[in-house]
């Protein structure tokens, strides 16, 4: 029943929570993007929150509901 919080599509890394993934230093928060038109998301969720996977063997993107979150996180 365990349910990973999210996994990097490129390097597989997981992260089990919210917590533990705003907490890791190599990941690294862009922002805020709104749905206004391609992405098609299911209803209750408020556009995407977008961070970099900034680590050597990877450094992709990774986008995640709004909606997944408890708390929006801190633009540092
Ligand atoms: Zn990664």
């Amino acid at each position: 029943m365990e349910t990973k919080f999210k996994r990097c599509t490129l390097c597989g890394k997981e992260w089990g929570t919210e917590e533990e993934f705003l907490s890791d230093r190599t990941v690294h928060y862009n922002g805020h993007q709104k749905n206004k038109k391609k992405i098609p998301l299911p209803t209750g969720t408020d556009g995407l929150f977008i961070f970099t996977h900034l680590i050597d063997e990877c450094g992709t993107s990774i986008a995640i509901a709004v909606s997944k979150f408890k708390e929006a996180p801190a633009m540092a």
